[in-house]
């Protein structure tokens, strides 16, 4: 994908009835997932490694970062353009202040019908998670890299404790916003060996326990394709202790494979981008922190939404801009991925979010 720019001559095309854009393989806009900050209190070696963020890292100043207003604005576009669902990341989300803030303003508007958050649970505590339900957070997932101290320890790179993260857990469970998803990145020779451990701890524990192949995002993250424990053969692993079944999708373009333990303890998920790409189904754009609109995960450039809401005061104007850039788009890096494209420069994780 190359940098996002709009062709004004073309005239947008859209659904006769309801307005709402296709890009160019047919796929309408459904998701956004909207970074809140490009700060984080970890640095997981697979996304801020510290050799490049380290204390001197230039991270974005406030003024350069989108405003609640501005986050608000933007949603109330995409939402008339097809958006029903927000996912609220970073970064780290929970470093940004008053964030039930930005939640209450995204549930008022209309169309968005479900508001999650992905966070690592450092910060999540039993007051912030009730504030943010009041505010009308929908879901959370919370990432976890394995069970045992040492290993997780050597992923987040701040000495940060499995026990606080499974504390979080409980409290967003608690908290009512269940079931609870955990993501767990698997990286080969790093932490394939706190796969079963994980099924063990999740299972029967109403969370659902999603494994993500380790994906070629940014460029900081020394990726190598040796690195992907791929979906079969983590399923595999699960099924020499486990029997377990696939499961329906809950709805079209799901990321995560479903399957099910078949004694009943519960569910887990599979996000195969590297081996099994989802690009015919992916109706998701993403907002960073500093407001560049991306179409794609692994794009090499964005467009300057901020500065487009800050200098436009019509909303239709954006709208429409924001339109056209979805229907000149044809994104599909993962299926393409060990062609043309793989050299390129691509945007790191924790700027654009996950
Ligand atoms: N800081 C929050 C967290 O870790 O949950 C939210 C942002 S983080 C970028 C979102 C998700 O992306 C996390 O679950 C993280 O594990 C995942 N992630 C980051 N880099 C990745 C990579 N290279 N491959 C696969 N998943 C990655
Ligand atoms: Fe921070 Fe999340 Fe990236 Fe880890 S994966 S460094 S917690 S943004
Ligand atoms: Fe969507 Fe791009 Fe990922 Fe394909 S590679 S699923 S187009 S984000």
């Amino acid at each position: 994908m190359s940098k996002l720019q709009v062709q004004v001559s073309k005239q947008p095309k859209m659904h006769s009835s309801v307005n709402k854009p296709t890009d160019r393989l047919n796929r309408p806009l459904r998701d956004l997932r909207i970074s809140v900050t490009d700060r984080c209190n970890f640095r997981c070696i697979y996304c801020m490694p510290k050799s490049l963020f380290g204390p001197d890292h230039a991270f974005l100043e406030r003024a350069q970062i989108l405003s609640f207003e501005e986050i608000e604005r933007a949603v109330n576009v995409f939402a008339q353009l097809g958006v029903t669902k927000i996912r609220i990341t970073g970064g780290e989300p929970l470093i940004r202040k008053d964030l039930r803030i930005l939640i209450e303003k995204i549930h008022s508007v209309k169309g968005i019908d479900d508001i999650s958050l992905t966070t690592n649970g450092a910060l999540l505590n039993e007051k912030k998670a009730k504030s943010l339900i009041d505010a009308g957070l929908n879901r959370i997932t919370l990432s976890l890299d394995a069970l045992e101290d040492e290993c997780f320890k050597k992923i987040n790179d701040v000495q940060f404790s499995v026990a606080k993260v499974l504390e979080a857990v409980e409290i967003a469970k608690q908290a009512g916003l269940s079931p609870v998803k955990v993501n767990m990145v698997v990286i080969n020779h790093v932490n394939v060996n706190q796969i079963l451990p994980m099924v063990e701890y999740f299972r029967n524990r109403n969370v659902i326990l999603r494994f993500i192949e380790f994906m070629d995002v940014g460029t900081t993250n020394k990726w190598q394709y040796e690195k992907v424990f791929d979906a079969r053969s983590i399923i595999g692993l699960i099924q020499k202790h486990y029997a377990i079944e696939p499961v329906d999708a809950n709805y079209k373009g799901e990321v995560a494979k479903r399957w099910r333990y078949k004694d009943g303890a519960g569910e887990i998920g599979i996000i195969a981008s590297v081996t099994q790409p989802f690009c015919t189904s992916c109706h998701r754009a993403r907002l960073s922190a500093e407001g560049k609109l991306y179409t794609c995960l692994f794009a090499s450039g964005g467009y300057n939404l901020r500065d487009l809401l800050r200098k436009e005061n019509n909303n239709r104007q954006v709208l429409e801009i924001i339109s056209r850039l979805w229907q000149q788009r044809d994104d599909r890096y993962s299926q393409l991925r060990g062609e043309s494209q793989s050299s390129q420069q691509k945007v790191e994780m924790s700027y654009i979010g996950g």
